[in-house]
């Protein structure tokens, strides 16, 4: 199907978001954030750009080019944080302090801070959504492997909108290439010319991800959709019973699940 007719379809039916709304898009610099900042710019949604600067050399600073180069072209407002001026911390400082405490890679530690920032970023700068650039592939990836795990139930806190949680300070976060194929998007950004970085980066560790990716790939777009509506139907049956309760972390104030956020867990500031 027609990419951005896919696109409209999945704003319309889960009702992502409006044109009176601000929304910011989380920019990294590959495909899938250029691609959904384009198509949101495109039909006419009021958006910006936030472009977490992790500083780890070329690759961050390729990524940076890309997100301003794009930014230029849809002419909207792009807003860059640097972790280590905002942080006191480089972002290799932090992998190494929270290794001490903690059995985790630097992906995971990476995804609790961007998703730590975006948030506390999206009220500063008071806009109604924040936008990823998550697509149909990662959201199989991720769910695949939560019942792997034998947990489907953290796949509660996920779909196309974050509807489980309302707080007033945790901002909506939508993705509207939810159901949108990883090849589509890629043939997509490549048509419309769009400048983005290929590759990851260097200093990804999601050996368990990666694994759960490549069985992915070889998958038809026809699985992959059945994979999501069989997820669909138990997130609707899990969601129902369980309003995820928010509190606010006693250390930084942002929402959290426990009396601690991950993010001040992790670096005890
Ligand atoms: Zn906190």
């Amino acid at each position: 199907m027609n990419i951005e007719k896919k696109f409209l379809e999945t704003i319309k039916k889960y009702r992502l978001c409006n044109k009176k709304e601000k929304i910011l898009v989380a920019l990294s610099g590959g495909k899938d954030s250029a691609v959904t900042a384009y198509l949101l710019k495109k039909f006419g949604y009021n958006i910006e750009g936030l472009y977490i600067d992790l500083k780890i050399g070329k690759y961050s600073d390729d990524c940076l080019n890309a997100v301003n180069e794009l930014c230029e072209r849809l002419k909207i407002k792009v807003y860059i944080y640097n972790i280590k001026e905002k942080q006191g911390k480089s972002i290799k400082e932090i992998w190494e302090l929270v290794k001490k405490k903690k059995d985790l890679n630097n992906c995971a530690i990476c995804g609790v801070f961007k998703k730590w920032i975006l948030n506390k970023e999206a009220r500063r700068l008071k806009v109604n959504k924040i936008a990823t650039g998550h697509n149909l592939d990662d959201e199989v990836q991720t769910f695949l492997m939560n019942v792997l795990k034998g947990s489907p139930e953290l796949s509660a806190n996920s779909g196309a909108i974050i509807m489980n949680i309302s707080d007033k300070k945790f901002i909506p976060r939508i993705k509207p290439l939810f159901y949108l194929d990883e090849s589509e998007i890629l043939k997509y950004a490549k048509k419309n010319k769009l400048v983005f970085v290929q590759g990851k980066c260097r200093y990804s560790q999601e050996s368990y991800r990666g694994e759960v990716r490549d069985f992915v790939n070889k998958l038809s777009f026809k699985n992959k959709t059945n994979i999501i509506n069989n997820f669909e139907n138990i997130i609707n049956s899990v969601k129902n019973n369980k309003k995820i309760k928010m509190q606010y972390c006693e250390k930084c104030g942002e929402p959290s699940r426990g009396k601690i956020c991950k993010k001040c867990e992790f670096v005890g500031f």
